[in-house]
This record gives structure tokens, C-alpha cells and sequence, in this order.
């Protein structure tokens, strides 16, 4: 029969790997409680019209990469591109705004119909954090300074700050009229997509991907020298923060990011270690998220990382990622033994829970199964034949030190494998 193919895009993370998966998501969860983060868990699908109406309409993400579809009952679902809309909208619905302040974070898979290709997936995933109800450049810097304590934490030393501020949406207007005379200048070297979105919205083709585009968005207005006073401040104040905490950063007028959420902070950690795909963790003040989704006008900031980017780097730091020993391995020869193995290892695992003990399965003769308990790279060898079973004993054998083999008694087995493991 012929094989069921994965779906493009969408990946295995295999045994093998699941270890660096592990040790990323366990030093972020551990780092985000110690800054006062929460888990926070939202749905995988949320209607079509919350990401349109949060990512903006002008966006790659939602003119050609959304997975929208209808259900039975006739509505128009997506599968979530992203998990900030989700977050609001699941603050807003649940009433848990009205002034209060939240700081959550969240982790889980995200779709987008991109051309997939090394560190670009249809499924991907994201750690997501949120910090909402907070305004301040104060609460920007700790965010910020949050991740770079996350590279320290896991190793990772190939990544480099990127900020910029958006201003506001008023200040944004000024710069919007100038761009859009500069870009209506330049037009005829604008592509399809910035020629659609020239009107739309021409910030957008800032952000645009397109090499051949690289040159004319080059020579555009910045945005930087339109900023309202306010922006200017909180962008000064921002720095300032940065340069006291020992944070280097580049300030890259360019970064307008890919959402139109945005305003003020920006920010992008990027990379060289992974070829074009070079953003692994990027993020944003969207102080009009929660007013445009519905909800009381409340200022927040988030970011969110790309997990199989910054896997990645971690695999290029520690390319050897074998899972762990086991601590014994059980021996069983002939049936009488193997119900008594079997009974013998689960009492063991009762005594000593934070101890890995390997059974052997599936039967074998000494050869075979010693060969086994040596792939499971095991400190010891617990050995069950019918005579020991007769006896009441289990043979004890360390199999990486030269202590000779012993017998042990059953009920003393517990502390003399402890005994063994620990000394
Ligand atoms: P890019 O510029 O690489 O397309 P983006 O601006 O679309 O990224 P965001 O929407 O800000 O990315 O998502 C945050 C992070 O999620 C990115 O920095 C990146 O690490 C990761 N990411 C985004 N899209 C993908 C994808 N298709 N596959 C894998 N990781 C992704
Ligand atoms: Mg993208």
C-alpha cells in the first residue's frame, strides 16, 4: 500500500531531538516564572475576522499565509498565524482587563502557508510573552532584557539587538504622506505586492522581502526623524535603561516588522548563524491592539521566539544530543523470572522514583541482553535467572566500574542499588 505523506512544511520533532526542545522550553519556563510571567493557553483556531482585524490587512501573514477554512456551522476559522491577537482577544473575552495588569507568557504551534525551507515552516512554533496594561519604556527594557538573559541562560551567543520606535499612529500619518510621495516617485521599481500596497498601506513595503526591492526601499524617509515628542522620550528612555543594564543593541531605523499592531518599541533579535532565516525572537509595543479588538484602550508590549530557530542554534552548540542513561538494567532469564522481574522493578521504581531502571522486554538469551543493558549505557546490572528467583536474590553487577558481581537479597535491593548508584 503506499505511504501517507507528511504534509509539507509541517514537521516530526523526533525522539533524538526532543531533548533540545525540552531544554529550551524548561530554561524559558523557569526564567519567565522568575520574572513574574503566568501560562496563559488559547485555542489553535479563533475566527478569520480577530486576525484580520489585528494583523492588519496589508500583511503577508494575512493576504497570502493564513489557513482559513469553514466549518460545518458555515463560519470562516483560521488556524492561529501568530498568538498575540489570540492572547487579547482571550483578555478581553474573559474580563480580565478593566485596569488590571497582566504579564503572561504562552507556547504552542502557529501555521502559516509560507514557501517552506530551512527555519521557514507551515507548522512552527513560538514562545510567546505578553506584558498588557503596562505602558511605561520601563516595562520594554525588562522584556528586552529578559531575552538576553534567555541567550546567557541557554548558551546562545550568535545573536545581535535590533530596535527602532514605530511613534504613534498620529505621527506615523506625517511620515505616511512623505513615504508615499517618495514611493509614488519611485514606482515603476516597485514590485506587485508594493504596488498594491502602495495605498494601502506603503509601510508595508518596507518590510518587503524582495532583494530587488532592497535598493529603492534603501533610499526611502526614515521613520525615526517623524516621531512625536513623546515617542522620541520613551524611545531616549528606553536606551538609557539599555545602556545602564549592559545591553548592546544597534538601533536599525529599517526594523518596521511585519505586523501592523505596532507602535513605539520594536525590536528584533536576529542572527548569522542561520543562513536568511536570521530572526529568532521579535517583538513590539501595540498600545492599540486591545481598543481595535473591542476591549478598553490598554498599552502592551510582547514578543514572541521562534522555537526551531533557536533549536537550531542550540544544536550548533551541542551537536551531540544522545538521551539519557538509564541507571539499571534488568536482567530476566525464563518466564519465572520475568513475572518476578517485572514485579521487582515496579516495587524498585516505588522505592526510588527519581531513578531510571530499564526492564528487558521481549525475552533473549545473557549475550543478547547484556548487550542491550550496554546500548542503554546503564551504571548497573540487575540479574534475575531461575536460581535467583529460587533463592529469593538478585544478582547486582556494576557494569562500569571493576567491582566484581554480587548477591542481594530482595527486600535489601532498594538501598543497595541506591547505595551503588549514589556512592
Ligand atoms: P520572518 O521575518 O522570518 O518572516 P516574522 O516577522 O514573520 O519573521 P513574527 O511574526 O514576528 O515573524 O514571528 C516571531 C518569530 O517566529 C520570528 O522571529 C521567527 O523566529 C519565528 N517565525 C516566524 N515565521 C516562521 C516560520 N514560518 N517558520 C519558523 N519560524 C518562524
Ligand atoms: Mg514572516
Amino acid at each position: 500500500m503506499s505511504q501517507i505523506q507528511a504534509i509539507r512544511g509541517m514537521n516530526d520533532v523526533l525522539p533524538a531531538e526532543s531533548p533540545l526542545w525540552q531544554r529550551l522550553e524548561g530554561v524559558t519556563r523557569s526564567l519567565l516564572g522568575a520574572y513574574g510571567y503566568e501560562e496563559i493557553r488559547v485555542p489553535v483556531v479563533e475566527h478569520t475576522e480577530l486576525f484580520k482585524r489585528a494583523i492588519g490587512e496589508y500583511t503577508d501573514v494575512v493576504e497570502k499565509e493564513m489557513y482559513t477554512f469553514t466549518d460545518r456551522s458555515g463560519d470562516s476559522l483560521t488556524l492561529r498565524p501568530e498568538a498575540t491577537a489570540g492572547i487579547a482577544r482571550a483578555m478581553i473575552s474573559n474580563g480580565l482587563l478593566r485596569g488590571a495588569r497582566h504579564r503572561v507568557w504562552f507556547t504552542g504551534p502557529m501555521f502559516r502557508h509560507e514557501k517552506p525551507q530551512k527555519g521557514r515552516y507551515r507548522q512552527f512554533h513560538q514562545i510567546d510573552v505578553e506584558a498588557i496594561g503596562f505602558a511605561g519604556p520601563d516595562v520594554d527594557a525588562e522584556l528586552i532584557a529578559l531575552t538576553a538573559r534567555l541567550w546567557k541562560h541557554l548558551g546562545i551567543t550568535r545573536v545581535q539587538l535590533n530596535i527602532n520606535s514605530l511613534g504613534t499612529p498620529e505621527s506615523r500619518r506625517d511620515y505616511r504622506v512623505k513615504l508615499l510621495e517618495y514611493f509614488e516617485g519611485h514606482a515603476s521599481r516597485l514590485d506587485e505586492d508594493s504596488r498594491r500596497r502602495l495605498h494601502g498601506n506603503p509601510l508595508r513595503i518596507l518590510d518587503s522581502k524582495n532583494p530587488d526591492m532592497q535598493q529603492v526601499v534603501a533610499g526611502a524617509p526614515l521613520l525615526l526623524d517623524y516621531l512625536d515628542l513623546e515617542s522620541k522620550e520613551h524611545f531616549a528612555q528606553l536606551r538609557a535603561t539599555l545602556d545602564a543594564c549592559g545591553i548592546p543593541y544597534v538601533v536599525n531605523p529599517r526594523l518596521v516588522r511585519g505586523l501592523d499592531y505596532y507602535s513605539r518599541t520594536v525590536f528584533e533579535w536576529i542572527t548569522d548563524a542561520l543562513g536568511s532565516q536570521d530572526a529568532v525572537c521579535s517583538g513590539g509595543r501595540y498600545d492599540g491592539l486591545v481598543a481595535q479588538l473591542g476591549g478598553d484602550a490598554t498599552p502592551a508590549i510582547g514578543f514572541a521566539m521562534g522555537i526551531e530557530r533557536v533549536v537550531e542554534l542550540l544544536r550548533q552548540n551541542q551537536p551531540d544530543t544522545a538521551g539519557p542513561a538509564a541507571d539499571a538494567y534488568v536482567v530476566v532469564s525464563g518466564p519465572r523470572a520475568e513475572v518476578e522481574g517485572c514485579r521487582i522493578v515496579e516495587a524498585l521504581r516505588d522505592a526510588l522514583p527519581h531513578r531510571r531502571f530499564e526492564l528487558n522486554l521481549g525475552g533473549g538469551n545473557f549475550k543478547a541482553q547484556f548487550r542491550r543493558a550496554d546500548r542503554s549505557r546503564a551504571a548497573l546490572a540487575l540479574i534475575l535467572g531461575e536460581d535467583e528467583v529460587a533463592r529469593g536474590v538478585v544478582s547486582v553487577k556494576p557494569l562500569r566500574a571493576e567491582s566484581g558481581q554480587s548477591e542481594c537479597p530482595v527486600a535489601e535491593l532498594p538501598a543497595r542499588v541506591e547505595a551503588l548508584l549514589a556512592g
